[in-house]
């Protein structure tokens, strides 16, 4: 048996919403059965292994339960994960908030290392993005945890089961040096049902601690480092960053960042001239 380890998984609201059709049913029954065995196959690993689940709607996000895995209730779990992501009265077009989901599990990984004793921690994000420029409003909010989570030694990992998986969690994942994982239920087949494939991916990329990690010699994730501004949600070659915030700008016009109220003062050309500059023949016009 190894020493226990700490894992907080956080669930993206759309998992239960957008209700995509796989070769099997629908997605979230699969993929909670899948999460039964992995969390049972996690609580193998040692004795004291500690689960801790937070869901994230468009609104807001909740610890809906953690414990030692030997003591938790399945399937009390199931149904309070469920009546919280359905009882999500924004607008279906917003993303959840998963910058305060992943911010709540950093604050529950440090209050379990002080109440306990120093316990590894982990996070496993579960989201469902359908564009790259996913969670782009969120932007500073998740590279702010990702950096908090660096300074703190904690992992951060992502599956991401949508159809396009975000370039920012890429980003948070790379910061926190954890493993990144898309798989899109639509690449499930009749052969290879989408629960099937899923528990099997869980077991493969993400069971293993992220010390036993470096010795599984585990294959570099895709880099995908391009900025995504806040004010469009466009992939940007080039990108202004707020000094303050870390928002990033497609575009050097905003005069003060919404994000923090910070006011920008570009140089521009000219601006600072002195009166001497104007040369003799325009003096002698005054
Ligand atoms: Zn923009
Ligand atoms: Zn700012």
């Amino acid at each position: 048996m190894g020493s226990a380890e700490l894992l907080v998984v956080l669930v993206d609201s759309r998992l239960v919403v957008q209700n995509a059709s796989t070769s099997d049913g629908s997605l979230w029954p699969r993929t909670w059965e899948s999460l039964a065995v992995f969390f049972a196959a996690y609580g193998g690993l040692a004795t004291d292994q500690r689960i801790a689940l937070i869901a994230t709607n468009s609104e807001r996000a909740a610890l809906i339960g953690a414990d030692v895995c030997a003591a938790m209730d399945w399937q009390g779990l199931r149904q309070e994960t469920t009546k919280f992501l359905l009882s999500d009265s924004g607008s279906s077009a917003d993303p959840p908030h998963l910058a305060s989901g992943l911010s709540r599990a950093l604050c529950y990984a440090n209050y379990m290392r002080k109440a306990e004793r120093k316990i590894p921690a982990r996070v496993l994000i579960m989201e469902c993005s359908n564009i790259e420029a996913d969670l782009s409003t969120q932007g500073p909010g998740l590279l702010s945890c990702a950096f908090a989570a660096q300074a703190e030694n904690v992992t951060v990992d992502c599956l991401s089961l949508g159809d396009q998986a975000s370039t920012l969690l890429r980003q948070v994942v790379n910061i926190a040096g954890g493993k990144h994982h898309a798989m899109s239920p639509l690449g499930a087949s009749a052969e290879q049902p989408f629960g099937s494939l899923l528990l099997q991916t869980l077991l493969f990329h993400f069971l293993a601690s992220a010390v036993t990690r470096k010795d599984l010699n585990m294959v570099p994730d895709n880099q995908n480092m391009a900025a995504v501004c806040v004010c469009h949600g466009k992939m940007c070659d080039i990108a202004y960053i707020c000094s303050s915030c870390l928002s990033v700008y497609c575009t050097d016009n905003i005069a003060i960042c919404p994000g923090c109220r910070t006011r920008f003062r570009p140089e521009r050309a000219g601006i600072n001239r002195r009166l001497s500059d104007l040369g003799s023949l325009e003096l002698s016009a005054f």
